[in-house]
């Protein structure tokens, strides 16, 4: 069989490792595990999985469309934001099409551009930040899609308000931005941008979330985008019916209830975040300030090696090789014990 030659140039994605007898600070789930209400939700009803699920994902549609204040036809469920990366995709990109977004981001973006033969390019970074301007200045006429990353992954620098404004502006309005907030929850930044009102000015504007990270439902897959109905129609023709599954649209629902849990995984990443700070500082590492729930540090060593190292230890981390950063890792901000763990671990390797 002769593969499509759109699929040269992917390689399968290397996901964080889990190791048995370690704490996973690899892939950024939410260490206090998932939200109790989802959780109740599931044992209460196991049984409803003999039914398909509602292909319209109607009930949590219409629960995420009044919690951010948009109609329901504004919303898409996806299986993980990572679907509705693809639906984006498959809506857009054809051989020939292109998108922009910037180096050391986020690997789906290149995934599913290159899925359905469209190619990227890619801005440099400035001090482990995107660059709206040299984004914008890579649009071309073949340009379809600019995925902006915010706050990043895996630096955790973040774009204001001002900028993103600024730039999109500076954008053509045929081109779609995608404004990836799958952090969003964390962010303690003043300055960084409201896109949901954004909505009304910009109809190429769409917004990605995900029920992965602050909710603790990594396993259970579910994300998704607000737009402009016009553009969510577009990405509808492309989704498979039954997409979400049953116990994870109704866990979803009842995690966005769940306001204690939220309160208290923003507490615990706060206060973990500062201590990190004190840590990686009192060692003279340097890092990036981070919006999200990780940090990103130089360790001044091949990071592979000294991800085997720290795994031998006890805790697995992201090594960031793959992003062109090969002495740097990025590492998920856990409870205080498996902050304190990370810093043992990380003083006895260097
Ligand atoms: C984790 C993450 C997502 C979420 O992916 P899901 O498919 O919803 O689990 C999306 N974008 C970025 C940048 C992420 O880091």
């Amino acid at each position: 069989m002769k593969l499509r030659q759109a699929l040269n140039t992917i390689t399968p994605y290397k996901p964080g490792v889990l190791k048995e007898g370690a704490i996973k600070l690899a892939s950024n789930e939410n260490p206090l595990g998932p939200s109790p209400r989802a959780m109740e939700y599931i044992r209460n009803n196991a049984d409803s999985v003999y039914l398909y699920p509602d292909a319209a994902c109607t009930h949590l549609s219409k629960k995420l469309a009044d919690k951010h204040g948009v109609a329901q036809d504004q919303i898409i469920v996806g299986n993980g934001s990572d679907e509705i990366l693809l639906f984006i995709a498959g809506a857009y990109i054809e051989p020939g099409s292109g998108a922009v977004t910037s180096e050391c981001t986020f690997s789906e973006y290149t995934f599913s551009v290159t899925l359905f033969g469209g190619s990227l390019s890619y801005a440099p970074l400035i001090n482990g930040s995107f660059d709206p301007k040299a984004i914008a200045a890579l649009i071309q006429d073949n340009t379809k899609i600019v995925y902006i990353c915010n706050p990043n992954n895996p630096t955790g620098t973040y774009i204001t308000e001002k900028d993103f404004i600024r730039f999109m502006n500076s954008v053509p309005e045929h081109v779609l931005v995608v404004s990836d907030e799958a952090y969003c929850e964390y962010v303690e930044a003043a300055d960084y941008p409201e896109t949901i009102p954004l909505l009304k000015r910009y109809p190429n504007l769409l917004i990605l979330r995900t029920f992965s990270k602050i909710y603790g439902l990594a396993g259970l897959r579910v994300g998704y985008g607000i737009g402009n109905a016009a553009v969510i129609d577009d990405l509808k023709k492309t989704k498979e019916p039954f997409n979400v599954n049953i116990l994870a649209q109704g866990a979803a629902a009842a995690a966005l209830d769940d306001t204690a849990f939220i309160s208290a995984s923003i507490k615990n990443n706060s206060e973990g975040k500062q201590y990190l700070y004190k840590e990686l500082s009192a060692l003279g590492l340097e890092f990036f300030r981070t919006e999200a729930n990780f940090i990103c540090f130089k360790i001044g060593q091949d990071c592979m090696k000294a991800f085997e190292q720290l795994m031998n230890l006890g805790v697995t981390i992201r090594p960031l090789r793959s992003f062109g950063l090969n002495e740097w890792i990025r590492v998920t901000i856990g409870t205080q014990q498996q902050n304190e763990l990370f810093i043992r671990c990380l003083r006895r390797i260097l």
